[in-house]
């Protein structure tokens, strides 16, 4: 009926003429040839700026998250290609079952963006200010992506040559976090797991071990994310097994002290060491070893693997990489990339920078004398 009563009005009464403007037909979707999702429209992600896909937007029955659905009213050729766009989340969806299969599970989180996959599963917010999980997914990974800029920048690396996708997984519980660490991270871990490389793995649990509270898990995040991206630019190679660990853990500490303002993540250090650590002021310390002649030169820091660095090692390591990205604007990323050529440290520290090694060191240290003296912490 009210079909003949459009056309009675449109083209009957005007005997089939158009006269100028065309006249709008359908009252739905105004010619649009879609319309919104009702069911939708009242529902929409948190900072979904990033976000890619989210499998919860994409839970619904009636649009499958396209949120738009072609007018069934009117043959109006459809303004969105709504049919296209499903198939696209569909397929999507599709690529995160393996994860769901393995762990036998329906329920788990999934998002993406550029650079990040997540699959989260924890029932609460780990974050105070979110309204719960599907909030705090989207939440984590604006915190990933905020990572990936800031590696951008103090790399200065071009984002063709950082294409890797970085998987996360996030875990409440020991068992799960067990099982996806041996299987996506080759290694099997209660509380936190990495592989890096093309395809980095980041694999943590929640609540248990060192990671918390909120900002243990943003701390945790900082530091692995340090390690994952500079270990997926250029050829994909981890510089923390390739004699290299001084930029791979030095840049890490970097990162983690940048965002958190201390330093408390140690990677492969036995409890034991740990336990005996002292939580040092970065920068206060490296300016009190080097008043007292205690400086570990980087001539003695390379050729090691980021598991052989001793806490030591470690601190020093942190200032070279300080004075490589602060005082050496961009050229990090060449460093990055002339070490994974399996340059040694001296050579690379001479083709990326343009100084020898002896005058790095020797600049290096007025450098942190004129920056640790007037900010310690
Ligand atoms: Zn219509
Ligand atoms: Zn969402
Ligand atoms: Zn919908
Ligand atoms: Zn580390």
């Amino acid at each position: 009926m009210r079909r003949l009563a459009r056309w009675l009005l449109s083209g009957a009464l005007c005997g089939g003429v158009s006269f100028g403007a065309q006249t709008q037909s359908c009252a739905l979707c105004k010619d649009r040839g879609v319309l919104a999702c009702r069911p939708c429209a009242t529902k929409t992600c948190a900072n979904d700026r990033a976000v890619l896909h989210c499998s919860i937007a994409q839970a619904c029955d009636e649009c499958g998250g396209v949120r738009w659905l072609e007018c069934a009213s009117c043959g109006a050729a459809p303004e969105i290609d709504v049919a296209r766009r499903r198939a696209e989340l569909a397929s999507w969806r599709e690529s995160t079952r393996p994860i769901d299969e393995f762990l036998g599970r329906s329920d788990l989180l999934h998002l993406d963006t550029a650079h990040f996959r997540l699959a989260f599963d924890l029932k609460r917010s780990p974050f105070k200010t979110a309204t719960g999980p599907h909030e705090a997914a989207h939440r984590l990974l604006e915190l990933c992506e905020r990572s990936w800029s800031e590696f951008v920048a103090d790399a200065g690396v071009r984002t063709e040559d950082l294409t890797g996708v970085t998987q996360l997984f996030l875990w409440g519980s020991e068992k799960d976090q067990e099982r996806a660490s041996s299987k996506w991270a080759l290694e099997r871990s209660k509380s936190v797991a990495k592989l890096m490389g093309a395809s980095p793995v980041i694999t943590l649990c929640h609540g248990k071990g060192r990671v918390r509270n909120e900002s243990d898990l943003e701390r945790e995040l900082v530091h692995q994310l340090a390690h994952c991206l500079m270990s997926c630019a250029y050829k994909s190679v981890w510089l923390g097994g390739k004699k290299a660990g001084w930029i791979d853990e030095g840049y890490a500490h970097f990162c983690e002290l940048r965002r958190m303002g201390s330093v408390s993540v140690w990677c492969s250090l036995s409890e034991e060491m740990l336990e005996k650590l002292e939580p040092w002021k970065f920068e206060a310390e490296v300016a009190r070893r080097a008043a007292a002649g205690e400086v570990l030169e980087l001539s003695a820091l390379s050729g090691l693997d980021t598991v052989a660095l001793s806490p030591e090692q470690r601190l020093f390591a942190w200032s070279y990489v300080d004075c490589v990205v602060r005082a050496h604007s961009g050229r990090l990323g060449a460093l990055v990339r002339t070490l994974q050529q399996e340059k040694p440290t001296s050579e690379a520290i001479q083709t990326a920078l343009n100084v020898s090694l002896a005058d790095f060191q020797r600049d290096w240290a007025t450098w942190a004398g004129a920056t640790y003296a007037v900010r310690r912490r």
